[in-house]
């Protein structure tokens, strides 16, 4: 949707200088370049990491398993170096190169918590899970209405026009299933249910009238659409290697879509390699004006200059840059008269999960790999508190053929060996959870007083742990999963609790969260700080409540309503250069 630009620094200003800088090329970064470009502004990105390229950059996306040195398997030594960032989901020879090496960037936790990060050109959207559910206003409201937090300043109703416009764009499949807690999108076409999932969904839907087992919603192109053919981006073709990056852009990253999209415009310039250190704030302006820059390799210090700011350095990054902006009107960190910068930072409950067995339909199999998971809406704590605990969790399912049994194949050798593997073995069926946290004070990320990276910013301090609430949602969680497998008709029932430490999960959020009261949070209705109204926040840092469904889809919809609001106020004037 071309508009009449907004050309604020075109013409005798410093070549530093733009319309609009946004820190962070990842999921919302790539999504605020875009909006901001279609708008008409001069767009710089800043990316701490190297450069991505589709396709061209994407070294295993076509490799077998047979060509990976270890065999996707990373060695000994380099899993001892990198015990933190080798535990993400997907982590592998084939997946490495798009995470850091946890010695480059290390951080301090105070209490147990994996951060992962992958910084390059399109962050974690090259990497990411792809589920992409609506919030409903359940959790919008429930926070507040539950007496667990605020809750965000903004509805069901304010986002879901937002919902719409990324969804079009990106390509999500599903159905429409008309769940009160899991609001319908504009879906592509959905993947099916395998003959085992079939099963399972029709012994559920017959047993339970409020548990909803339903297609995957997941950002990948089963039939595209002229908007999808205009990225260059075709259909999916099921191969599930989409961690490596997606040759057929069949899956959405910003790489493969948003980027390109904005650069298409003329308006965007990418900076790789250029670690935003903090935000400029002039005193007498009363707003921020740049960005401090540092070179990833020479460490030399620029000054980028613009209107507006768009942060989306991801969460924690974020909360680290405005922490590290400070100035004498923000001593504490930019925009943080109220000293919450930083706290109420959460993240999603991935500890548990269950698993079973269904005998028959040994003459059922499936084509292709489906990069996509069977979803089970939330049912908790919905219309009323339902629980021990405050929240609620999505559940994930599926069910696959697994190889044929070991002690099984054992008995066989040379050519009835081989016929054997061509066997599939049994249907396994599995469930894990996505649980709601709390956000609250005491969960908060700081920056260390004594310790620097090598581009001379501190390092973060993350404190941030599990309580109660958690803990009292994994046994429901359970529970409540193994009666379904049950009801399903599945055998041999298992069960976990990882204990994993939070982080792992990849969903942290907060620190900078929206709020209607400048005293008690950071960012106002338009992810705005509500102290210095030319910085906006756009991604997972803002967030004021978790939700139970996966977040990234709510930031890419916040994103382009507040670049559209940033727009307006600069066309009334209300921001300037
Ligand atoms: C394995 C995996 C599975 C996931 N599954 C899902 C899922 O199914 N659904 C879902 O909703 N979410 C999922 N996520 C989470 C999702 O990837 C993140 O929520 C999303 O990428 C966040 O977007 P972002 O723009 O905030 O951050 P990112 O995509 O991480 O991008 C941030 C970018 O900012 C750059 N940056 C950071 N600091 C600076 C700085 N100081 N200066 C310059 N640049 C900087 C980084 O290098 C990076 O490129 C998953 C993540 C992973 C890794």
């Amino acid at each position: 949707m071309p508009q009449e630009p907004v050309h604020i620094n075109a013409k005798g200003k410093k070549q530093n200088s733009f319309d609009a800088i946004v820190i962070g090329s990842g999921i919302s970064g790539g999504w605020a370049a875009k909006e901001l470009c279609e708008k008409g502004l001069k767009t710089l990105v800043l990316e701490r990491g190297r450069n991505i390229e589709h396709i061209k950059d994407y070294p295993t996306a076509t490799l077998g398993p047979w060509e990976f040195k270890h065999r996707g398997q990373m060695t000994k030594q380099f899993l001892e170096e990198n015990p933190l960032i080798t535990k993400t989901a997907g982590y592998g020879e084939d997946t490495a190169h798009f995470f850091i090496k946890d010695k480059d960037h290390p951080y301090v936790q105070e209490k147990p918590f994996n951060w992962v990060r992958g910084y390059q050109v399109g962050g974690k959207s090259l990497t990411w899970g792809r589920a992409c559910q609506r919030w409903s206003d359940f959790e919008f409201t429930a926070p507040g209405r539950y007496g667990y937090g605020e809750g965000f300043p903004i509805r069901y109703k304010d986002v879901a026009p937002w919902y719409s416009h990324v969804e079009k764009f990106i390509g999500v499949c599903g159905k429409a299933d008309g769940i009160e807690s899991m609001p319908d999108g504009e879906y592509l076409p959905p993947f099916d249910f395998n003959a085992a999932e079939a099963a399972i969904h029709k012994k559920i839907s017959a047993h339970y009238s409020d548990r909803h087992m339903v297609h995957a919603r997941w950002a990948h192109l089963t039939e595209p659409k002229e908007i999808h053919i205009q990225q260059g981006r075709s259909k999916c073709q099921a191969r599930n290697r989409c961690m490596r990056g997606c040759p057929f852009g069949g899956y959405f990253s910003s790489v493969s879509s948003t980027l390109p999209w904005a650069k298409k415009t003329g308006n965007l310039t990418i900076r790789p390699f250029s670690v935003a250190h903090s935000i400029i704030y002039d005193e007498q302006k009363q707003r921020a004006t740049g960005i401090r820059v540092v070179d990833a390799h020479t460490k030399k210090i620029t000054d980028y200059f613009a209107t507006i700011i768009f942060v989306n350095g991801s969460a924690l990054n974020s909360n680290l840059v405005l922490l590290n902006s400070t100035s004498n009107r923000f001593p504490n960190g930019l925009g943080n008269d109220s000293g919450l910068l930083g706290t109420h930072v959460a993240f999603h409950n991935y500890r548990a999960g269950v698993g079973g067995t269904m005998e028959g339909m040994q003459d059922k199999y499936y084509y292709g790999r489906n990069p996509t998971e069977p979803i089970i809406a939330n049912y908790r704590n919905l219309h009323k508190q339902d629980t021990n605990y405050v929240g609620g969790f999505t559940t994930f399912m599926g069910a696959h053929r697994s190889r044929r049994d070991g002690a099984e194949l054992a008995q066989t050798i040379g050519g009835a060996y081989k016929d054997a593997m061509t066997e599939p073995g049994e249907w396994n069926v599995y469930m894990y959870m996505q649980g709601e946290t709390i956000m609250k004070r005491s969960n908060h990320v700081r920056l260390s007083t004594d310790q620097k990276d090598e581009w001379g910013v501190p390092l973060l301090i993350t404190s941030v742990g599990y309580d109660d609430n958690d803990e009292k949602m994994i046994p429901d969680f359970i529970n409540q999963s193994l009666e379904m497998l049950e009801v399903a008709g599945c055998k041999n029932l298992t069960q976990y609790d990882n204990h994993q430490a939070p982080g792992l999960d990849i969903h942290e959020m907060g620190g900078c969260k929206m709020g209607s009261d400048p005293k008690t949070s950071l960012l106002n209705e338009w992810n705005q700080l509500h102290h210095c109204k030319n910085v906006f926040v756009t991604d997972g840092a803002c967030m004021a409540s978790t939700g139970n469904q996966s977040p990234s889809l709510l930031y890419m919809a916040l994103t382009a309503r507040a670049v559209t609001h940033a727009v307006e106020e600069i066309r009334k004037k209300n921001l300037k250069s």
